[in-house]
């Protein structure tokens, strides 16, 4: 079977930066192999750099962002506790569907998807903020924001493969953690004992490979500075909005309140999204996302995270849209 390359501007996965791919491909090292545990406590450190962030129990979680999700409600949500969520998108109905499932008395602060929400509106005791597609491309700042837990995942603006949910989890939240959570996987008190302290104990098999190539990705993302990061994100993301308007399309979210990492525009009226969607992937070899949910079908979500965030994946994607659309 084929293997084609591809420019990844979906709204994630995006293209892996080129040290963590090399990453991938290092000698497999057990995972007690003191070699492998100082590389996982680098990786733990440079986690905590670009979280912001002086919590002890910050650690990538098997799995994807909703593995972090999942890891986030089983460990701090009990039967009958309450959970505001702020739902203006797809993963604010899934974090009410995955607090419910852990019994929850879920209360829901709805906006319309696109629109900002009112930070007032969602105050609660404790703070969780899902940042799966802004940790390393916009600021983020969790010991000054006051933030007591967050998930990410490694597919968007980190710059790695998916399968990495890097986790950070304050003392207000380890103070009121379920002792022993729901899920056995996801017990963030048993992983802990194993990403840190001296008697590393056995959880279950570290995912290895993804965790070397997570710590190549950070080495990357801090030689090139967590600011020269955000701006090269804000960079494209400009240059690429901009490039959306002068050829004639709207722009989605709310001005003011746009991610330069991922844009969202609305498919012109007459134009078949999912035509388009295969012409630039089969003509030109670039992925963007369609719609989900309610907007299925009609907006566009493209990303430019990680290491697809580079001027010239802007310049290739706006002359293929350009020419796909005759415009
Ligand atoms: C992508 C994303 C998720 C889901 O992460 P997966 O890696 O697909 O499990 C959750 N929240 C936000 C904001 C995301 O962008």
């Amino acid at each position: 079977m084929v293997v084609t390359d591809r420019v990844l501007m979906g709204p994630g996965p995006c293209n892996p930066y080129p040290e963590a791919t090399a990453g991938l491909t290092r000698p497999m090292l057990g995972h007690l192999d003191p070699e492998f545990l100082a590389l996982l406590d680098e990786t733990c450190e440079n986690l905590r750099t670009v979280w912001g962030t002086a919590n002890a129990l910050t650690l990538p979680v098997s799995g994807t962002g909703s593995a972090g999700m999942e890891a986030a409600f089983v460990n701090t949500v009990g039967p009958g506790d309450v959970v505001v969520v702020g739902v203006n998108g797809l993963f604010g109905e899934r974090m009410c569907d995955v607090a419910g499932r852990c019994g929850a008395e879920v209360v829901r602060v709805d906006t319309p998807w696109g629109q900002p929400l009112d930070p007032e509106a969602v105050l609660s005791a404790l703070v969780l903020a899902d940042c799966v597609t802004s940790l390393g491309g916009i600021p983020v700042a969790i010991d000054d924001w006051d933030v007591d837990l967050a998930y990410s995942g490694t597919q968007k603006c980190l710059g790695v493969s998916p399968g990495l949910a890097p986790f950070t989890l304050g003392p207000r939240a380890w103070e009121r953690r379920i002792p022993t959570p729901q899920s056995w996987y996801l017990d963030l008190g048993m992983i802990g004992a194993y990403t840190s302290g001296t008697a590393r104990k056995y959880h279950h098999t570290a995912p290895i490979a993804m965790i070397t190539s997570l710590h190549a990705a950070l080495g990357a993302l801090l030689d090139e500075g967590l600011q020269g990061s955000w701006d090269r994100h804000a960079e494209c993301g400009a240059a690429l909005q901009d490039g959306l308007e002068k050829l004639g399309f709207e722009l989605w979210a709310a001005a003011g309140h746009r991610l330069p990492q991922l844009t969202t525009v609305l498919v012109p009226d007459g134009v078949d999204d999912a035509a388009v969607r295969r012409a630039l992937l089969t003509r030109y070899g670039i992925e963007i996302g369609g719609g989900v949910g309610p907007w299925a079908g009609k907006v566009w979500r493209i990303g430019c995270m990680g290491h697809t965030a580079r001027l010239r994946n802007v310049t290739l994607l706006l002359a293929a849209l350009s020419e796909t659309l005759s415009r």
